[in-house]
């Protein structure tokens, strides 16, 4: 099938507020994943005639900046009228387009009254003293009003900026909202953040969401996109196919109680494959490194047989993934190779030679965030501060080897909250929270898990 030919139009915003050039990165690389399309970039926005749309299913606009050329706007205008399919988000929801300046560092009414097409275009348009948001902070976003092709899945976690008190077209349909919380200097009320449009013949799809590249790491955000993509393009929306090759992941649990949301969790897992292994007699009966990519550590025991430490370090030398979660750093009091070359972390329960017990407490809230310079990791895609109700846990061993990713201030923690492992071969991930069922729930926690098994068994991490 030839790819359906998208063109982004960017090269222009309010530097430093909205850096088209990240943004842009980042939508290359949703498309990237999606061989149903091909997408064309141009910076010169001026440039645009009817010559230069004709062929494009879709025009996305990733732009704040000056008005374009007369002919540019009207052919941008023709092509839609005609049929064809537009998206724009964020920043394109003010500025010149709509008549507004920059006096004093903040936009007001200017002397015009702008691009009049463009707010007929998207559906909206906002008054310069509304504009604003919310402090950023991740926020979840439900789907509204009647079934839209482009709404899929359930509720998602945003990370981005959640823009407030804009001024909708009757024309528009409302997909999805999120609330604007009080607390963070929003407006209490659901602020609509997808909608559609119609314009003569062609369909839109507006966002206010895309703040920057985190904001564009967000999975459901790429998948929404993406269908708002091929709806605009297409008038209908179909699934991806799934990925071909899933991957193999052993889940250990026993030792420890946990709450029937882990299995939400895991099946919450796009892409992975889950197998569980419900006691430790079960789990390592056969040689593990043929059979998984990689294992998810749930369990809880001090005391290891002479085959656990077999068939684990058969498959830590085979260069398989190791990712422990919460209570499985109590794991293997009698083995200190695992917690000194592979995990790099021990809770001690009870003081040994050279170390006190360690400590915990259930049903904190405490905020976990990434290391600074660690933000681009891949285990961190998409998955930004969290906030957790989970066990606090302190004066743990840690291996000074260790790759610390994200961290907590919280009093009664220990800073690390997920870290990298020792070992030369295999990766190893922990990630400490894990004991709640409203964290096995969170999308941001639900994304780490993933991106971790993921990046422990040496393959990309999947949007
Ligand atoms: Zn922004």
């Amino acid at each position: 099938m030839t790819p359906w030919l998208i063109l982004l139009i960017t090269g222009q915003a309010d530097l430093p507020h909205h850096r088209w050039q990240d943004t842009t990165a980042a939508i290359r690389e949703v498309f990237a994943a999606d061989k149903r399309f091909e997408l064309r970039v141009v910076e010169d926005a001026r440039a645009v005639t009817a010559e230069s749309l004709a062929g494009y299913r879709t025009v996305i606009l990733n732009y704040n900046g000056p008005r374009f050329s007369p002919t540019a706007e009207q052919a941008l205008e023709q092509y839609i009228r005609g049929g064809g399919g537009f998206i724009a988000f964020h920043q394109a929801s003010y500025g010149e387009f709509f008549g507004m300046e920059l006096r004093g560092g903040r936009w007001a009414a200017g002397p015009g009254s702008g691009w009049t097409e463009f707010a007929k275009i998207i559906g909206a348009s906002w008054r310069p003293e509304n504009i604003g948001h919310a402090r950023r902070w991740p926020f979840l976003v439900e789907w509204s009003g009647p079934p839209n092709p482009i709404a899929s899945g359930g509720a998602w976690m945003a990370n981005d900026e959640l823009y407030h008190r804009m001024d909708l077209s009757p024309s528009v349909q409302v997909i999805a909202t999120a609330l604007s919380a009080k607390e963070i200097g929003g407006t209490g009320n659901r602020e609509p953040v997808a909608w559609t449009n119609r314009y003569g013949q062609g369909r839109v799809f507006f966002t206010p969401l895309g703040h920057d590249a985190m904001a564009w790491h967000q999975p459901a955000m790429r998948r929404m996109f993406l269908r708002g993509v091929e709806w605009t393009a297409t008038g209908t929306v179909t699934d991806p196919p799934p990925a071909a090759k899933p991957l193999r992941v052993l889940v250990i649990t026993s030792g420890h109680g946990y709450p029937t949301a882990f299995y939400a969790l895991l099946d919450s897992l796009d892409g992975v494959a889950w197998t569980h292994a419900a006691s430790h007699a079960e789990a390592f009966a056969r040689p593990l490194e043929t059979r998984f990519d990689a294992i998810l550590f749930h369990d809880m025991h001090n005391v290891t047989t002479e085959q656990t430490r077999q068939r684990l370090q058969a498959f830590v030398e085979a260069g398989r993934g190791v990712v422990s979660m919460h209570h499985s750093i109590v794991d293997y009091t009698d083995w200190p190779w695992w917690y000194e070359e592979v995990t790099g972390g021990k809770y001690f329960e009870k003081a040994v030679e050279g170390h006190t017990a360690s400590r915990y407490r259930e049903g904190v809230d405490y905020t976990v965030t990434p290391v600074k310079g660690k933000q681009n990791h891949p285990v961190l895609r998409g998955v930004g501060p969290l906030l957790v109700h989970d066990e606090v846990y302190r004066n743990m061993w840690l291996s000074p080897r260790i790759e610390v990713l994200m961290e907590t201030g919280a009093a009664e923690n220990d800073p690390p909250v997920v870290y990298v492992g020792p070992h030369a071969k295999a990766r190893s991930i922990y990630i400490q929270p894990g004991h709640s069922a409203q964290t096995m729930r969170d999308p941001g926690f639900r994304r780490l898990v993933r991106n971790a098994l993921f990046w422990v068994a040496r393959q990309e991490v999947h949007p």
